[in-house]
């Protein structure tokens, strides 16, 4: 199969869809990759890399999607590339079509079959291509939390660790999933005094197993928020209700009891996030302050560490990617009901219930 790759053009999107190791794969495996020029140049990437694992560097991404029968791709295509998408090609990507009528009907008006990363299933019920960017954001979130602590970026001016003689600052996770537990492994490695809040017991108890004793674990009940977030340093809302806007768990009153200086840290902001003063922010102006406490609630964390990301991602959709290039889209999913699930849109009709049910029937 000819894959291509062309670069991302959304607004500070410098991930790319495959790497260089995944193109060497797809060569090794029999298919020829083409690859828009400087792809993933900013990140590291450089089109000598993409020609020695033996692809093509391509002028333009219209030549790529004019060529390729299987595109690869990090961001939802913007509306350009809809429309340079061809019936029978294969769309390999994120595309969270729910909320977004204007790209579905894009895709459904290509023909293209439009398999989306954030849908494919593990056997465990896992969303396997989601979870290495909740990895990412979990453990960026006690990096950008320690940083914002700091005097010079609006913070109290305290250390996660503590020194010897000064006790450790203290880190609230609510939220015990994906995202929680990288961050509790951040700020545990950093010295910091750390409680997570889950509304799982089966949860909490894979955590005090995971942890053996060097966090606390606490049942996520109103009086724990109000009682854990006053004191804390450095709030993580890191919950997630699949299908669902995230519960408001802090509220400003919550928020004005926190010291001044202390951080929040929303990463659910990508689903509204779950404090009540939080709205979406970027990495250009990640941060602003209200009533003393400083909101971090940047919507795509991962995109600022745009190379490990890309790298994480590469590793959870090649096995997939790889199934789509070796037996076509129709024999792939029929082999394997996880693949099947990422389905979204095929041959001119929306084949995803959720995005039906989302967009309504027009579609
Ligand atoms: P997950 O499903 O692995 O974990 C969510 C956890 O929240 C579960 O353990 C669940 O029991 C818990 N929970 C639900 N309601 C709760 C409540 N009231 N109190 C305490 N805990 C509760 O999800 P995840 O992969 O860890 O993702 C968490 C959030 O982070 C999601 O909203 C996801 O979309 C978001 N996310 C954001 C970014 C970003 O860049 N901002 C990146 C990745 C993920």
């Amino acid at each position: 199969m000819l894959v291509g790759v062309p670069k991302e053009i959304k607004n500070h999107e410098y991930r790319v869809g495959l790497t260089p190791a995944a193109v060497k794969e797809f060569v090794a495996h029999g298919h020829s990759v083409i690859v828009e020029k400087d792809a993933g140049t900013s990140i590291g990437f450089l089109d000598e890399m993409y020609e020695n694992a033996g692809a093509r560097i391509i002028e333009t991404a219209q030549e790529i999607f004019a060529e390729a029968e299987m595109i690869v791709k990090v961001k939802e295509p913007q509306p350009n590339e809809c429309l340079m998408l061809k019936e029978g090609q294969i769309l390999y990507t994120y595309l969270h079509l729910a909320p977004d009528a204007t790209q579905t009907e894009l895709l459904v008006a290509s023909g293209a079959t439009c398999v989306a990363y954030e849908t494919v299933t593990d056997n465990k019920g896992g969303l396997p291509l989601l979870a290495p960017m909740s990895e990412v954001a979990g453990r960026m979130s006690i990096q950008a939390g320690a940083h914002y602590l700091e005097k010079a970026h609006g913070g109290s001016g305290t250390l996660l660790g503590g020194v010897p003689g000064v006790a450790p600052g203290k880190v609230l996770i609510i939220g015990g999933g994906v995202v929680g537990t990288q961050a509790a492994k951040m700020a545990v490695g950093l010295g910091a005094e750390v409680v997570i809040l889950d509304r799982s017991l089966p949860r909490l108890r894979e955590l005090d197993d995971i942890f053996l004793g060097r966090i606390h674990t606490v049942y996520s009940t109103e009086e724990a928020i109000e009682h854990y977030s006053s004191r804390a340093d450095l709030v993580v809302g890191a919950v997630l209700i699949p299908g669902a806007a995230a519960p408001k768990l802090l509220n400003a009153e919550h928020i004005k009891a926190m010291r001044p200086g202390s951080v929040l840290v929303d990463v659910a902001i990508d689903q509204g996030g779950c404090f009540e003063t939080s709205k979406a922010t970027t990495h250009q102006d990640p941060v602003y302050i209200i009533d003393d406490v400083v909101h971090y609630c940047v919507a795509n964390m991962p995109g600022g560490v745009a190379r490990t990301s890309t790298i994480a991602l590469n590793n959870a959709t090649l096995p997939f990617g790889l199934a789509l290039a070796n037996k076509g889209a129709k024999q792939a999913m029929l082999d394997d009901k996880n693949l099947l699930n990422g389905l979204n849109v095929h041959k001119g009709l929306v084949t995803y219930k959720a995005v039906v049910d989302a967009l309504g029937k027009q579609l």
